[in-house]
């Protein structure tokens, strides 16, 4: 853990301040190893400090032990402005993204009252920045989850038939994944059938699934805190013509980032690499999502493979590659693999059973 917050520190004059306020849950586990659901860590050169409530300080103790556990009531003016004057800081980062404007407020009334010279920065992505190169105990618990979403997808894909609704399957889902390892659900389970498949996140619901309907299902479980997220597509009962073409030319599209994808490449290359298959079958305006996301300590994170992104992708990156294809009235599909970029090259980590419609 102490070298996330090496790594942490380093980053401080690039985003020019001298302390971080990190609120975020998952940056908050990242970083500390605590993983209550109340707490801020409060970062300086030298100290690191979690502050949290009486539900939670022993908790805290035994999870993040880099860190001095101060217990607090909800009132930030006691704690919080002393360590800034103690510190002598300045420019103390919070993370915008994640601060509520009431909780803003409550800092700065704070700060303007008994530690006048210090000014609130916002530092939005800092640690996400750390987070999205992944270690291998990282690599390692996603992986975890990979096989028990595949496990998942494989046993109760086979069981999807027409009469059945989607309500039924996501349930079914959840339970092997919850039976066989999932702590929780990194996200609700997505299963649209027929004219609803065209909706990339539509809710499961009571339509009966009705033979030749395209069924979207997008999934993932979790393990140590880490995701996966998989979606694989089948047909209920017999495929139409239109299916199996629109099917081919997303595993076409997906095969071509596979292909392409090594370390190195910018997310726009990687993303462009599989729209360019889609735009040329003619259905460029119906793949309107990226190719993907990072996959992490939350379900969605940097980096992303996006069109006109120019971050590279890099070895440690653990990441999503998922062309769609959605036909307003017809259905859609969308096939998803995580994958990581280790020593140059991409690995797929998904191995559910990917169906072939030629
Ligand atoms: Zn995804």
């Amino acid at each position: 853990m102490n070298e996330r917050l090496e790594r942490l520190r380093s980053l401080f004059d690039k985003y020019k301040i001298d302390s971080l306020l990190v609120t975020n849950a998952e940056n908050r586990r990242y970083l500390s190893g605590f993983h209550g659901s109340a707490g801020i860590l409060f970062i300086t050169n030298g100290q690191a400090i979690l502050a949290t409530d009486f539900r939670y300080t022993e908790q805290a103790v035994s999870q993040a032990p880099d860190f001095e556990i101060l217990r607090i009531a909800n009132n930030l003016d006691d704690w919080f402005p002393a360590l800034c004057r103690k510190n002598n800081i300045t420019h103390l980062g919070f993370e915008a993204f994640d601060v509520s404007y009431d909780l803003y407020c409550r800092l700065a009334e704070a700060l303007k009252r008994h530690a006048p010279s210090c000014h609130l920065v916002p530092s939005s992505g800092i640690v996400e920045e750390l987070r999205c190169i992944k270690d291998s105990e990282e690599i390692a618990r996603i992986e975890k989850a990979v096989t028990i979403s595949d496990f998942a997808f494989n046993t109760i894909a086979p069981t999807i038939q027409p009469g059945k609704t989607e309500l039924q399957v996501a349930w079914e889902i959840e339970k092997c994944l919850r039976e066989n390892g999932s702590e929780n659900l990194p996200f609700e389970i997505i299963v649209a059938s027929g004219p609803k498949s065209a909706l990339p996140h539509a809710h499961p619901s009571e339509r009966v699934i009705c033979d030749g309907d395209s069924v979207v299902i997008d999934m993932g479980a979790r393990y140590g805190g880490y995701a996966s997220d998989l979606s694989r597509t089948i047909c209920a009962g017999t495929p139409s013509d239109l299916f199996k073409k629109i099917y081919t030319i997303v595993l076409d599209a997906q095969t071509a980032a596979l292909r392409i994808i090594s370390s190195g490449i910018t997310g726009g290359d990687a993303d462009a690499a599989a729209r360019e298959v889609i735009q040329q079958a003619g259905h460029g305006e119906a793949f309107g999502h990226s190719l993907g996301h990072g996959v992490g300590l939350a379900a969605h994170e940097a980096p992303r493979l996006s069109p006109g992104v120019n971050d590279p992708l890099l070895d440690g990156m653990v990441f999503t590659i998922e062309p769609g294809i959605y036909l307003s009235g017809w259905g859609g599909v969308r096939i998803e693999d995580t994958a990581v970029l280790e020593n140059g090259e991409l690995r797929v980590l998904s191995r559910a059973e990917k169906a072939r419609y030629d």
